[in-house]
């Protein structure tokens, strides 16, 4: 059953945002795809923000219809974005996931400069944490960021990869190392960089399988110096701003994985029912059907999974204690989201391999991501696990 866990209030918001992205988004959908078009993207970003959407997560700033914003409608939002597609979902989740850490770490003066325009749609965001030899394991990280106390500024050298946004935003939130004799994990910080800041170059775009539209690359920072007042929270206090980012993140990304997971499963659904073989429907036949209830339960076990994780951030959970279920929501959903794209592809058969026959083949592509980006599968069950063995220590 389709928003057991929502109530009247967040079902509304469904048709409200699936209204706005019937409009905004569907007609750019296929620039997006066929032309690559991160224009495409921008100018939808642009509407959503103008909108209010981008203010969701944050109740002091959303002056919209809505009485109770909060992680449950930014979800419901992925997932309607992701079932149209899924390239320009990532951009929203990029773009709450930079508004995040300002909006709670930032100074005053640097949160006035740079949040509105990232809620407002204006501004695009980037956030840089993975590098060559720190994708799971951030604590191989190489990137500095040392105080000049003579200037009162941070000066930042490393390199940043697969960093969405990475050459088209106007802000960069940094993770690097401030203190590289701390223990994994505790010398780390976060600082603000804008666009023009010199030192800040591009060295690489990345070609993906799928995603298209999104500009994913490098980022290097040489000798880029910020005002001390861009640094995020305490110098140090990189991890744990880093891990309520993640947290939220991942409840996001688990719409994704729905949104994804349900745009192939009408896709399968549709051609089960009016495609024959055999004399019959192909949907009568029995491995078919098992293919198409495999898919539903896992699209139930999703949705039910994602939205008790942003019910409980929306009635305060926080921390350690989110940590478990937006892992278990990430891993649910996107696993689901994969499984479907591949079903979808199976059941379609050479149709679902052509991009002449519909979008199955691009969502097989677009979904491979999903396991991948904002923590791995293997790191979910990490965390999972470490919430019920908390006596021991994983051999990672
Ligand atoms: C399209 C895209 C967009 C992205 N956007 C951003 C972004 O905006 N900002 C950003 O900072 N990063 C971004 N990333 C990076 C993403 O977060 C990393 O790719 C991810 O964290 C995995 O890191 P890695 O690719 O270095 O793989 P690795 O960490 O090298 O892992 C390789 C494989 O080994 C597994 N593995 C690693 N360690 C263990 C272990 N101890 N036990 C078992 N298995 C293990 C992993 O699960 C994975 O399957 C993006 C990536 C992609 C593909």
């Amino acid at each position: 059953m389709r928003d057991f866990i929502l109530d009247d209030a967040d079902k509304t918001f469904r048709v409200e945002a699936s209204e706005f992205l019937a409009r905004e988004l569907a007609p750019r959908a296929r620039a997006i795809e066929h032309e690559d078009s991160w224009e495409a993207i921008k100018a939808v970003v642009r509407a959503l923000g103008e909108a209010g959407y981008l203010k969701l997560m944050f109740a002091d700033l959303y002056r919209g219809s809505l009485a109770r914003p909060g992680l449950t409608h930014a979800t419901i939002l992925s997932e309607e974005s992701a079932y149209i597609n899924y390239a320009f979902e990532t951009t929203i989740a990029t773009a709450l996931s930079c508004a995040y850490p300002l909006h709670r770490h930032a100074t005053a003066a640097v949160r006035d400069r740079y949040l509105p325009g990232i809620v407002d749609g204006h501004t695009i965001g980037a956030i840089c944490v993975t590098e060559p030899a720190a994708g799971s394991d951030t604590s191989g990280m190489q990137t500095r960021i040392e105080y000049d106390a003579a200037r009162d500024e941070y000066v930042i050298h490393g390199l940043k990869r697969y960093i969405s946004n990475a050459a088209v935003a106007d802000v960069y939130i940094v993770y690097g190392i401030t203190d590289p004799t701390a223990p994994p994990g505790k010398g780390m910080s976060a600082v603000v960089v804008p666009r023009g800041t010199p030192g800040l170059s591009f060295p690489r775009r990345y070609t993906f399988m799928g995603r298209r539209g999104c500009v994913v690359g490098e980022v290097e920072f040489d000798g880029c110096r910020v005002p001390a007042e861009n640094l995020l929270g305490e110098p140090n206090a990189g991890s744990r701003i880093m891990v309520g980012m993640f947290n939220f993140e991942r409840v996001i990304l688990g719409g994704s994985g729905l949104g994804v997971a349900r745009s192939a499963f009408d896709i399968a659904t549709r051609h089960a029912q009016t495609r024959e073989a055999f004399g019959q429907k192909l949907g009568c036949k029995q491995l078919i059907w098992s293919k198409i209830a495999e898919m539903s339960w896992r699209i139930d076990a999703a949705e039910l999974l994602t939205y008790r994780a942003a019910k409980l951030y929306d009635s305060g959970v926080a921390g350690k204690s989110l940590m478990k279920p937006a892992a278990i929501a990430k891993l649910v959903a996107t696993e689901t989201a994969t499984y479907c794209a591949n079903e979808t592809v199976q059941v379609l058969g050479g149709d679902g391999i052509t991009a002449e026959y519909g979008r199955a083949e691009q969502i097989y592509r677009d979904s491979r991501a999903l396991p991948i980006v904002g923590g791995t599968s293997e790191m979910a069950k990490y965390l999972i696990a470490s919430a019920d063995l908390p006596s021991l220590k994983p051999n990672l």
